[in-house]
Parts: C-alpha cells; sequence; structure tokens
C-alpha cells in the first residue's frame, strides 16, 4: 500500500451509528452446497429482520459477480479474491451499522477464515447449511447438478469439487429436515439470545 494512504479515524464511530440504529452489527455468512437453501434463507432472514425494524443488507454471490466483482473469473486466485472482496465489502456494512447477510458456497475454510478474521469477536456468525448432498440434487433448483453430471460445468461444488464442512459454524441447519420459518426462527432467537438485536418484548 501507498505510504501516503492514511487512515481517516472517523467522527462518528461505528458504535454510534449502531446505537441509532437500535442494533449491534454483525456479519451472518451462510456457506453450503449449491441448493442448499442460502438464497432462500438469507432472503427469509432478510424481510424477517427489516419487518422487525431492523436495518439490514443482503450480499448474494450472483449479483455481487455482476458488479464489483465482474472481472473475477472463477480460476482459485479470482475465487479467493471474490470471497476477500466480500468480506471487506461487508465489514464495511457493519462499520455503517448494519446487520448483513450473506449468501456465498465459499467452500473453503482457509476462505472463511479470511473473512472471520476481519471482525471482532462474535460479529461474524458462520450459518452452515448442512443440506446433504442427495436433498441438494434432487431440488437442483438452477439446473446446475444436471449440468455438472453431464460435464457441462467441471469442477462443480460437492461433485467434482471439494467442499470443506465448517467445524464449528455458530449456527449449523439442514434445510431437508427442517422448513424455511423454522430455520428463520433458530437465526433470529440467536441473534436476541447475543443481545445483537432486542428480545421481543423490548421491541420499540
Ligand atoms: P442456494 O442459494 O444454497 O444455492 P437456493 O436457496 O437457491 O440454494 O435453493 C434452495 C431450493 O430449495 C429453493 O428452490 C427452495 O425453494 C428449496 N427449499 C425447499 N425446502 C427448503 C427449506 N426448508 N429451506 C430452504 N430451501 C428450501
Amino acid at each position: 500500500m501507498d505510504k501516503n494512504v492514511v487512515w481517516h479515524t472517523h467522527k462518528v464511530t461505528r458504535a454510534e451509528r449502531a446505537t441509532c440504529k437500535k442494533q449491534k452489527p454483525c456479519l451472518l455468512w451462510f456457506t453450503g452446497l449449491s441448493g442448499s437453501g442460502k438464497s432462500t434463507i438469507a432472503n427469509a432472514v432478510d424481510v424477517a429482520l427489516y419487518e422487525r425494524g431492523y436495518h439490514t443488507f443482503l450480499l448474494d454471490g450472483d449479483n455481487v459477480r455482476h458488479g464489483l466483482n465482474q472481472d473475477l473469473g472463477f480460476s482459485d486466485e479470482d475465487r479467493v479474491e471474490n470471497i476477500r472482496r466480500i468480506g471487506e465489502v461487508s465489514k464495511l456494512f457493519t462499520d455503517a451499522g448494519l446487520i448483513v447477510v450473506s449468501a456465498f458456497i465459499s467452500p473453503f475454510s482457509s476462505d472463511r477464515r479470511m473473512v472471520r478474521n476481519l471482525f471482532p469477536a462474535g460479529e461474524f456468525i458462520e450459518v452452515f447449511l448442512d443440506t446433504p448432498l442427495e436433498a441438494c440434487e434432487e431440488r437442483d433448483p438452477k439446473g446446475l447438478y444436471a449440468k455438472a453430471r453431464s460435464g457441462e460445468i467441471k469442477e462443480f461444488t460437492g461433485l467434482t469439487s471439494p467442499y470443506e464442512k465448517p467445524e464449528r459454524p455458530e449456527i449449523r441447519l439442514d434445510t431437508s429436515s427442517m422448513s424455511v420459518m423454522d430455520c428463520v426462527e433458530i437465526i433470529v432467537g440467536y441473534l436476541q439470545e447475543r443481545g445483537l438485536i432486542s428480545e421481543p418484548t423490548g421491541q420499540s
């Protein structure tokens, strides 16, 4: 980095930005196989929090690749850079006081650890959608498993490319045996327990 680039300390602190939103910032990092339900549950959590009056922002894999990361491909180097930028953007949003919800396969532990390390303890919440491969493949909402099986897509996570399961995720959910609303309740409950949002009775 250029030595003339200096870090400016903001006059309005991140704590003040969060306090005026009546919440504590955090990043809910959804990880799991394609079709495990990341987008579905992330969107449902986003809606649930929005309806309770909280300030959130949703970052979704495909959308980020249309804009900020449109220069990146799928090489190992570009995949790491994709996650690094998403981590840094999430960090800026949490500095703004927001609850960030992100949905990326993020198959490698090292990449997820890199993002975790950007955040103060307790602010990075790994939500592992531990849905069995068979269930994901049966759903195949985007037809990607079929394409991978026919060889049209090379290096497909879960089939021809590895998915490294999180060892100690903050939240683990199997969407093949739990409804969307069950998953949302568990995640919102976790945020309440940790004091990141208020308990239902304490809402303003
Ligand atoms: P991902 O973002 O992980 O690729 P998606 O959310 O796009 O996964 O797709 C999951 C698919 O599974 C959707 O078509 C969704 O409607 C379906 N589905 C069925 N039951 C559930 C559930 N309990 N939780 C999440 N998704 C579910």
